[in-house]
């Protein structure tokens, strides 16, 4: 049962000494009540504290880590129902199913597109996470064989390894060495075995049951038998079987701490039609209703890059906007002749801008100042792009020691702040750029210093 900030903050030594960050004890209480602060955060509570109010305020559905090192996927964590009520921590992960049975071309084509699909966005990379290795006939050392090229072949893949027979699985998670892989996985006929091998190989054990309540019943017998990360498979294969069992589960846990089901989830829409395109549908349904991974039949980059567009959506912070840093950034080797252009650090408007400046071939400054990740006129209207710190800005961004000219490019709806701007900086004149960041290149290509 969840302790309430109250109870909290009656275990906590009431110095309101602010070391955790927070100014009072009751406050530092109430955000771990909330999840939104880790007890340890408080260098005066004793060890037993810790461990009482720890386990008492860990996340409704537990966080899992499966791989190792920098290639690590973390699943779960989770705290609230919907997006808005605070934010979802750790994204959807997404795999390629590769079985032992298939034909040696199929292996190599799915391996070479999960190295390939990779794309650029917003200063992120977006791919799939995953490779699920299938045993569909109990040969250990094929399998084994098929681990060993997967690790060679995609270093930075994390592995499910699926298996029915204990052994198997056994040799394969060995086979990974330092990197944990998720173990797939235990049923009602093979708990106890499957149990003895997670804890041997400490790797985290997925559960299958026929139904969510059998699925619930093994991971509650795992538990009683010491087992802390699971991941749940409720064993449905139809689009309202799984997206039903999803929401139960989260409601389940994040609602009323049913521990037997506070746990990510693994889904298969590779198993729920023939259909590519179907299956990326189901997918992208899954994806917005709580799967921690989800295992495709191949990857497609007309399937799978909406899909990922999809998981940045649900899974940026939405109280959190994405910055870039200010500062002064070089695009295409600029000199002290280029033009100097001035934009807010909203991420998306940075990586909008720029990829027009670069298209554009023009060598240019681009100056970034720090709106708190608001974008233009936001910021403008907000007092964070105005005149008088914008000026500041350029005044100590060292832009003056770049370039030779005194012209300033600021984007075209802030053209009213220019006679202001040129109050502020009276050794610089503003030039009023294009409104639309598309317009930039042709823009740029005529552009002279005033
Ligand atoms: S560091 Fe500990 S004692 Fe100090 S204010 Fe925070 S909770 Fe209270």
């Amino acid at each position: 049962m969840a302790l309430t900030g109250i109870q909290i903050m009656k275990m906590l030594p009431k110095k309101n000494c602010g070391e955790c960050g927070v100014p009072t004890c009751l406050a530092f209480a109430m955000k771990v009540a909330a999840g939104q602060a880790d007890i340890a955060e408080c260098p005066y509570v004793s060890d037993e504290v810790k461990q009482k109010i720890g386990e008492a305020s860990a996340p409704p559905i537990r966080t899992v880590i499966l791989g190792s090192g920098d290639n690590q996927v973390i699943l779960g964590g989770e705290t609230c129902l919907y997006r808005h009520e605070k934010r979802f921590e750790h994204p959807t992960a997404f795999a390629v199913l590769i079985d032992t049975s298939m034909q040696e071309d199929d292996i190599q084509g799915r391996m070479d597109r999960f190295n390939k699909l990779r794309y650029e966005r917003v200063g992120l990379t977006l791919r799939a996470d995953m490779i699920a290795l299938r045993d569909s006939d109990g040969d250990e050392s094929k399998f084994v064989a098929l681990i060993e090229k997967t690790r060679e072949t995609c270093p930075d893949a994390v592995l499910v390894l699926m298996s029915a027979t204990p052994k198997v699985l056994a040799a394969g998670a060995k086979a990974c060495g330092e990197h944990k892989p998720l173990l797939y996985c235990a049923t009602s006929d093979n708990a106890d075995q499957m149990a003895e091998v997670a804890k041997e190989v400490e790797c985290p054990l997925a559960v299958k049951g026929a139904t969510l309540g059998k699925t619930a019943d093994i991971s509650a017998r795992l538990q009683e038998a010491g087992l802390k990360d699971l991941v749940l498979d409720t064993g449905a294969r139809t689009v309202r079987g799984v997206f039903e069992d999803q929401i139960v589960m989260r409601r389940a846990s994040i609602k009323h701490k049913h521990r037997p089901v506070g746990f990510p989830s693994i889904c298969f829409p590779c198993e729920m039609t023939q259909d590519p395109l179907a299956e990326s549908i189901i997918a992208s349904v899954l994806l917005a209703k709580y799967a921690g991974i989800l295992v495709f039949s191949d990857l497609q980059g007309d399937t799978l890059f909406p899909l990922l567009l999809e998981r940045l959506n649900i899974y940026t912070d939405p109280q959190r906007p994405m910055v870039v840093q200010e500062d002064i950034y070089p695009i295409n080797g600029p000199d002290e002749n280029s033009p100097v252009l001035i934009t807010c650090n909203f991420s998306l408007t940075y990586f909008i801008v720029s990829g027009e400046v670069e298209g554009s071939k023009v060598p240019a400054w681009l100056l970034i100042k720090d709106t708190e990740g608001l974008s233009v006129l936001t910021a403008w209207a907000a007092g964070k792009f105005s005149a008088d710190l914008i000026a500041s800005f350029v005044k100590k961004s060292g832009i003056e020691e770049k370039v030779k000219h005194r012209s300033l490019i600021i984007p075209g709806y802030l053209a009213s702040i220019k006679g202001e701007l040129e109050e502020e900086l009276p050794d610089w004149n503003i030039q009023i750029g294009p409104r639309e960041a598309s317009h930039l290149p042709a823009y740029l290509r005529d552009w002279q210093p005033a």
